[in-house]
């Protein structure tokens, strides 16, 4: 065999999603296409987000484009949000400047496990933790959401921890469900990694995977588990409120709540492993853009009127779907039980939907709401047709 069996693992695990990825390419390119799949731009970039690199673009001076770490404007306008968003003393040393999300996850698993290591995360979640963590030498373990309502299953996550456990994975807003947790959940979970941790005299730390943080309806308010337990660190990216995924930018932030040799140890390291991680900064525009990029946001309002008129018309039409809290996706049952054949018909019509088989979960699907209003309202008939016919026969 040519690859590592890292590789060979990575690959597997993310196989279905890359294949689907590659079908999806000729959706891309058809104007007529009805296209609720990745969720990516459907119209263009945000003037906020134009504007801020525009304005960073002219070098000031001849180290403008020179070798980057994290920026100290960066770090230190992060760090004042994070002690208003979250009410936790954050400070620039503790923020490393990563490519978007993925880069701090990478960062993240360099910097606190060791090959063979365990790592805990919620199924249904995003489907590149698996390839992620084989990619890293890491093994991940599944934990189940609770059926029906995908809250957090404390219970589930204790069954998932083993002597070989390093790193809980927790997703709040979540993808795909959409669900926000509580600060009751965080502080459940708590006491269960803290009990854990004794038991096995192995610290187990929490990685709390906040990339739709900002992305909230109904005033619904945010939670970090970061409030509850000290051995967490955050991890961010400025591509979904920027709905600009392709323009890499996020970080990961220590807990200041970290006991204080743990914390200098790390802080220490975030520099160092950005390096050994393949120079994982973000580059120099967008690191200096951070400042202007702050107050920048994808129109929440237009957003919630796109949740409602989807997810009303789903209901209307029969179709069990959970109200998203967060995110910009939308999380249902598949009518008649078998994701794949409902999402083959909606393909044959001409609307395309991500089948629930892409986060091992046959029975469901979702959509992304980074489709235009016109995009919802042209395939409201037919989302509402096709899930009549399946209603009927229940798989
Ligand atoms: N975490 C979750 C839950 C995600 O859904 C995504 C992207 O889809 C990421 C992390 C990675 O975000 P980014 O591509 O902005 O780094």
């Amino acid at each position: 065999m040519t690859m590592s069996e890292r590789a060979t693992r990575a690959k597997a695990a993310v196989d279905i999603v890359t294949a689907f990825f590659g079908r999806m390419q000729a959706v891309v390119d058809d104007p007529d296409a009805l296209d609720f799949t990745f969720g990516n731009p459907h119209e263009l970039a945000l003037r906020g987000l134009t504007d801020a690199m525009r304005a960073q673009l002219e070098p000031r001076s001849v180290d403008w484009f020179a070798y980057k770490t994290s920026e100290r404007v960066a770090q230190e306008t992060i760090a004042a949000g994070l002690r208003t968003e979250l009410a936790v003393d954050f400070e620039p040393d503790d923020i490393a400047m990563t490519q978007g999300a993925f880069g701090a996850l990478s960062l993240a698993f360099a910097l606190l496990a060791d090959a063979g290591d365990e790592v805990v995360i919620p199924v249904p979640g995003w489907f590149c933790y698996e390839p992620m963590l084989h990619a890293a030498n890491l093994a991940p373990v599944r934990a189940l959401l609770a059926p029906d309502t995908f809250d957090l299953d404390i219970d589930a996550i204790a069954q998932a921890i083993t002597p070989r456990t390093r790193l809980v994975v927790v997703n709040s807003p979540a993808n795909p469900t959409g669900r926000v947790y509580s600060a009751d959940t965080w502080r459940a979970l708590a006491d269960v990694l803290e009990q854990a941790s004794r038991t096995h005299g192995r610290r187990i730390w929490l990685v709390s995977d906040e990339p739709y943080r900002r992305i909230r309806f109904d005033g619904i308010g945010f939670a970090s588990p970061v409030a509850h337990y000290p051995w967490t660190v955050i991890d961010y990216s400025y591509g979904k409120v920027l709905l600009a995924p392709g323009q890499r930018l996020g970080y990961l932030a220590l807990s200041p709540l970290i006991p204080a040799a743990e914390r200098d140890e790390l802080r220490a390291a975030l520099m160092p492993l950005g390096l050994a991680i393949g120079w994982g900064f973000p580059d120099a525009v967008m690191q200096y853009s951070v400042p202007a990029l702050e107050s920048v946001t994808l129109d929440m309002a237009e957003l919630a009127r796109k949740r409602d008129r989807l997810f009303g018309a789903l209901v209307d039409a029969g179709v069990d779907v959970t109200r998203p809290e967060g995110t910009f996706y939308l999380w249902g049952r598949a009518p008649g039980g078998d994701a794949a054949a409902f999402c083959d018909a909606l393909d044959a019509r001409g609307v395309h939907v991500m089948p629930g088989t892409l986060f091992d979960q046959p029975h469901h699907f979702r959509m992304s709401l980074t489709a235009t209003m016109e995009t919802i309202e042209r395939a409201i008939p037919l989302l509402t047709a096709i899930a009549a016919e399946f209603s009927s026969t229940e798989r």
